[in-house]
């Protein structure tokens, strides 16, 4: 009888574990099964489901020049597995182990059906595998980091199979145009076609990135130059593994190191949310709890679309609506602008970018926002407030702002950081949603009655 091969966020081919060892065992069903009623309110968002139907029918292809295809199913994961196996008599599921609390249940409801063979590679080492010498997982990134680091290099993954045999019959697939996984209203994602999802992009992206690894450090943080990776959404996806990255990068030369560690900040976030799997759910300094947010639905519409009178933040935003990425250190600028200068709750926020974000992931996105706000096992203080202004001059955004924003494309490269003060606010774009000073007091204010 055949295997199935139960596919998730690891839609490659290369460097599967999962997929290796199917084939290890003779015919093999590769599945990929749409499950919104799992994860509930955390059913994909709507730029990850156009992630997802690209990257899907790139997978197809790819299973299909192997001699395979891909078959889709919707519904719960056990529930359509269990039903799969006894259509095609399969007995087995292989699959790359998953961390968000709604996967681990679904691999259970699973197991208890059908025996399921889960295996690792979507992360640098098993999450929950790093401890301190007395055994308990790391809260804290530094040390965990440094312990991880020690582990390093990764094994160098296994190739893909050269075919991968499949069953005598195949069994009905749905077809995915019938997912509406697209967004129905015309061009909303215009923006997105920079992007090429599949194991195939991922891989020209490692390819372009390796060739300018080495300046990685002097650049990453200037979001008017393409200076990291990009590499967010095929990792999220499990098109190419970080092992291979790691790989890669590491082989290409040059000082890396600090690279390789944001990739350990993707392996710390899994380990959070397999230690506190409602991470993105609850401060996890409870005394937050009772930080008086505001609410005000109309800043957090003006933050959203990139209208709250902070050229730094609204570039940022309109970047995220128009392409599903936004730069790093502008994601740490908005962020903090939504939680400290407009005191609205982090979870608005992360919820924005869960929805946004072709590359919103559970765990970075929450661990993320946590550290942003400071309410986090590991976070920045709150009372550390950024100041969107002088950031924007720092970190040379003109650029990146003219490109976003472009009403404000006529000013200099000392105006454009704050229109306001530099008295030419053209026409259209708003004024300050509120200032500074009066933020950050008002921010430093709600932090000390909450003791
Ligand atoms: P590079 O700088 O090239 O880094 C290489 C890889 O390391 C990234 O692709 C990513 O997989 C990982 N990485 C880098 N920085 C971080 C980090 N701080 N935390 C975890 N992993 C990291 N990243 C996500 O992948 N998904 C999210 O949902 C997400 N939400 C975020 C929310 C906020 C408020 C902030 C401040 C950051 C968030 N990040 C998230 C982290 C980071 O911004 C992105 O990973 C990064 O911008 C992706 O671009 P890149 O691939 O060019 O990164």
């Amino acid at each position: 009888p055949p295997t199935l091969l139960w596919f998730r966020r690891d839609l490659r081919l290369s460097y599967q574990a999962a997929l290796v060892a199917a084939v290890g065992e003779g015919p093999v069903v590769p599945v990929y099964v749409l499950d919104d009623e799992t994860p509930k309110h955390r059913r994909m968002g709507a730029a990850s489901r156009w992630w997802l139907h690209h990257s899907l029918t790139r997978l197809d292809a790819a299973l299909r020049e192997k001699g395979s295809r891909l078959i889709l199913r919707r519904g719960r994961a056990d529930a359509v597995l269990a039903e799969l196996a006894a259509e095609t008599g399969a007995r087995r599921v292989h699959a790359i182990r998953h961390y968000e609390p709604w996967w681990r249940n679904a691999e259970r409801a699973v197991a208890k059906r059908i025996e399921l063979v889960c295996h690792d590679g979507n992360y640098l080492a098993p999450p929950g595998s790093v401890t301190t010498g007395g055994g308990t997982p790391y809260k804290i990134f530094t040390p965990f980091w440094r312990a991880l680091r020690e582990r390093m290099p990764p094994a160098v993954p296994v190739a893909a199979p050269d075919a991968i045999p499949g069953p005598a019959q195949w069994p009905q697939s749905d077809a995915l145009a019938d997912w509406n996984l697209l967004p129905t209203r015309p061009n909303w994602a215009s923006g997105f076609d920079d992007w090429t999802p599949g194991e195939g992009g991922a891989r020209e992206r490692v390819a372009a990135f390796v060739d300018h690894a080495s300046r990685y450090d002097e650049q990453r943080n200037l979001p008017s130059i393409e200076g990291s990776s990009r590499l967010s959404p095929h990792l999220h996806f499990g098109e190419v593994s970080p092992a291979t990255v790691w790989h890669c990068v590491a082989d290409a030369g040059g000082s890396v190191e600090t690279f390789l560690g944001e990739l350990g900040w993707r392996d710390y976030a899994q380990n959070v949310i397999l230690q506190f799997p409602d991470y993105a759910a609850r401060n996890a300094r409870d005394r937050f709890d009772a930080l008086p947010w505001r609410s005000s639905p109309s800043e957090l519409k003006a933050w959203q679309q990139g209208r709250t009178g902070y050229p730094i933040v609204d570039a940022g935003m309109r970047q995220l609506w128009a392409t599903g990425w936004m730069h790093n250190r502008v994601r740490m600028i908005a962020a903090s602008f939504l939680i400290k200068h407009l005191l609205i709750d982090w979870r608005e926020g992360e919820r924005w970018f869960w929805d946004t974000l072709v590359d919103a992931d559970y765990g970075s996105n929450a661990v993320n926002w946590q550290w942003t706000s400071g309410t986090g096992i590991d976070s920045n203080l709150f009372v550390r407030i950024m100041a969107p202004l002088s950031q924007s001059e720092k970190f040379d955004a003109a650029g990146y702002i003219r490109r976003w924003v472009p009403e404000l494309a006529g000013l200099s490269d000392t105006a454009i950081h704050d229109p306001d003060a530099a008295g030419c606010r053209p026409r259209g774009y708003p004024a300050k949603i509120i200032g500074h000073r009066e933020a950050r007091e008002r921010a430093l204010a709600a932090v000390r009655s909450i003791g």
